[in-house]
């Protein structure tokens, strides 16, 4: 398929036409959690809006590594320079070694992403295990003149790397307002100004996460996995990185410099962010008590969720929104997303069951082109859902026999939704609890003849115990003239 894919470049404040550096391979590198907590909605934004786009790459034809980092050290609490570091604070508080901390919240952050129906990406490297290319990047930017240390720690030299780069190019930052706008916070006067930032911190002897090093005994600054991870695994110049609006600043705008100072041009083409998430209008947090993880949405066990919300529920509502705009969560919003999700599957539904004629009346090709044109605008998926819904209508208006269509244009269609809905958008039938939903349409095809035959021998107590049973469960069957349906409830 042809490429006519346009995304918002970060860096250069435009949309502009996708044009790999070296085609038909696209480097795609996205920052990932630091796992030290369960994962909130906060996470699942980035994770699903680069789901998306990497499902599209491929899609029309790109062959895309996608590498997403964890990160499971250097993460300092407040995301300064001086504190402890997340995870080790979770590892004291619980009583477990770091490492557990991050095995524990890997797992369940893969967990939930799996619910989700997300890719996996093609590598996901974790700071800890580049601990030695992190410090060979603090040597280069040290040798080219960019940074410099002071009693065990390495700091990046923002202001002579601003007399001939450009500090702030991505987030709009102002050296001088940087300046008067730095807190100062403890053990930060050893750094020449105070909007410079560590690369290597020497460890405070209760800071049990370390390395040694030329420098001293310690670990790498948070911004510089990123930075060592993303020109190691898709070299020193690449196509997208990514990441939530959040990370804008400080920590993309220290990657740019730190890639460019050790490797003296910028190694990102294309800067992609996702607007964040509210809660009722207002910022998530812990302090709020508004800080629903993935785990409480989908049981619905929070004090602000009137109900469960499935993970394809949560995944659609997400999708309603671009990924540039923010999204406010609110149980209204969410109950509204469900309603219109199962309109979607229904059709989905009623599209297999749809009888071709020789002639169609309605428009397959334009309608394709819509859905295409929503998606080359910068991933629209609220526009392309809102096309989605017009095809609704007009499946339902060929079912009510208003409306025509030929046996080409329907084979069409269905393979259209099907490449839409499920491969792009990533959205999947939840019959989860029942497995492969083709065996269970088997097994439902099996059980409804023994219904029949038991009917057509007047074995009315097991063909009503067969159709209470499965009600039980959550299966209604209705009888038709031709036989019975069935749906799940
Ligand atoms: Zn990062």
């Amino acid at each position: 398929m042809e490429n006519k894919l346009t995304i918002y470049n970060t860096l250069s404040r435009r949309k502009e036409k996708f044009e790999p550096i070296n085609p038909p391979f696209v480097g795609m590198y996205v920052c990932g959690p630091t796992v030290y907590g369960d994962a909130h909605l906060g996470h699942a934004r980035p994770a699903i809006t680069f789901d998306i786009l990497f499902r599209y790459l491929k899609y029309i034809g790109f062959k895309v590594r996608y590498v997403r980092n964890i990160t499971d050290v250097g993460h300092l609490v407040n995301d300064a320079d001086e504190g402890e570091d997340k995870i080790a604070k979770k590892a004291k508080l619980d009583q477990v070694e770091p490492m557990e901390i991050v095995q524990k919240y890997t797992n369940s952050y893969h967990r939930n992403m799996e619910q989700l129906n997300t890719l996996k990406p093609s590598i996901e490297p974790h700071a800890s295990a580049h601990i030695i290319e992190q410090a060979e990047m603090v040597k280069k930017i040290i040798s080219n003149g960019y940074a410099y240390e002071v009693n065990g720690s390495v700091y990046f030299d923002v202001a002579e790397y601003s007399k001939t780069n450009n500090y702030g190019k991505l987030s709009g930052r102002v050296l001088d307002d940087l300046q008067t706008n730095t807190r100062e916070l403890d053990g930060q006067s050893e750094k020449k100004n105070l909007f410079d930032f560590a690369l290597w911190k020497k460890a405070m002897p209760e800071h049990i996460m370390r390395w040694n090093s030329e420098w001293s005994d310690g670990f790498p600054g948070w911004h510089l996995e990123c930075s060592v991870m993303s020109t190691k695994y898709l070299g020193d110049k690449f196509d997208i990185h990514g990441g939530g609006l959040d990370l804008q600043f400080p920590h993309h705008e220290c990657e740019i410099a730190q890639s460019k100072a050790a490797l003296g041009e910028d190694s990102v083409k294309y800067w992609m962010h996702n607007n964040l998430i509210t809660i009722d209008g207002q910022k998530m947090s812990k302090s709020l008590g508004n800080f629903i993880t993935l785990d409480e949405m989908f049981s619905g066990n929070h004090k602000l969720l009137e109900q469960a919300y499935s993970p394809m529920v949560v995944r659609f509502f997400m999708l309603q929104a671009h990924y540039r705009s923010t999204l406010d969560f609110s149980n209204k919003a969410l109950q509204a997303s469900q309603k219109g999700y199962e309109r979607l599957t229904d059709a989905l539904n009623t599209l297999e069951k749809l009888i071709p004629r020789t002639e169609s009346t309605v428009n397959v090709n334009q309608f394709k082109d819509k859905l295409f044109s929503a998606l080359d605008d910068d991933l629209n998926t609220p526009i392309l859902i809102a096309h989605l819904f017009d095809g609704v209508k007009m499946i339902n208006s060929i079912y009510a026999g208003t409306e025509t269509i030929s046996t080409d244009d329907l084979t069409y269609m269905k393979n259209l939704y099907k490449d839409i809905v499920f491969d792009i958008l990533g959205l999947k039938h939840e019959t989860s609890d029942f497995g492969n939903n083709e065996i269970l349409t088997d097994v439902m095809d099996l059980l409804l003849n023994i219904r029949t035959e038991a009917k057509q021998h007047k074995d009315f107590k097991t063909s009503d115990k067969i159709r209470d049973k499965l009600n039980e469960i959550g299966i209604t069957v209705k009888d038709t003239k031709d036989g019975s349906e069935w749906e799940i409830k």
